[in-house]
């Protein structure tokens, strides 16, 4: 299976990720990328960047060494109430390409029940902001897989699988399957992603490929596999960048 995108990546403003915006994008280029996402995590991680970071991406190009670098953000979830560490005044200030909503352990404990991690995420999915729902699979914070992802679908929130979470977050390879029937059975939109944090496993996405076959997940219902299924994708979430890329086909 071939990707036009990766939609989860970290740069150096993450201080646990080595390598720049600009070094990450000509890996991109190099490895045949179309496009990717930047998505350095929001204020609430202990490693993040100063809010003007976020502020400030939209000084740069919306190509970067020949590929679409969509400015964006892992926003954290902080609470069980499944809020933000972006405020509205974040967002009213610049407006995301990409917003990506991630429970870390680092930031909400993982003593939370399935019901309230179900509560949680269905409140995210209420988000207008959030575009896609990072690594939920992850082994601490297990939901109803089937109720939420069908209010994924309905509410058009991408649900990312995640390369990364085998070495980062090892247990949930069990619940990645699982997650990956419920979200074939709502018919969810969904993008395979590297969580890289370093130029090396950029577009790396080996280790989610097997679930997704053994699934046999539909490929027009995967957002990253094919160019015009990622403009579709950016548009329904009202993203200005579409019509550029879209241009350019
Ligand atoms: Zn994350
Ligand atoms: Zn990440």
């Amino acid at each position: 299976m071939n990707f036009v995108a990766d939609l989860h990546t970290h740069t150096v403003v993450s201080n646990h990720a080595f390598n720049t915006i600009t070094e990450m994008a000509r890996a991109a280029a190099q490895k045949g990328f179309w496009a990717m996402a930047v998505t350095d995590h929001g204020p609430a991680m202990p490693d993040s960047p100063h809010r003007w970071y976020f502020y400030n991406l939209g000084t740069l190009p919306e190509k970067m060494e020949g590929v679409w670098v969509l400015k964006g953000v892992e926003a954290n979830i902080v609470d069980a109430s499944g809020a933000l560490d972006l405020t509205e005044r974040d967002f009213g200030l610049f407006h995301f390409d990409w917003v990506i909503a991630s429970l870390h352990s680092d930031v909400v404990r993982p003593t939370l029940t399935e019901d309230e991690c179900t509560r949680l995420w269905l409140k995210v999915s209420a988000n207008p902001h959030v575009d896609m729902i990072g690594h939920s699979e992850t082994a601490a914070f297990r939901y109803d897989y089937d109720a939420v992802a069908k209010e994924f679908a309905a509410r058009g929130k991408v649900v990312e699988f995640n390369a990364n979470s085998c070495v980062a977050r090892p247990g949930g390879e069990k619940n990645l399957f699982e997650l990956a029937l419920a979200c074939k059975r709502a018919g969810a939109r969904i993008a395979v992603n590297s969580d890289a944090h370093s130029i090396y496993h950029l577009g790396v996405f080996d280790s989610v490929l097997p679930v997704l076959k053994q699934v046999g997940y539909p490929r027009e219902l995967i957002i990253n596999a094919d160019k015009r299924t990622l403009i579709e994708e950016l548009r329904r979430h009202g993203k200005a960048i579409a019509a550029k890329m879209e241009e350019e086909l």
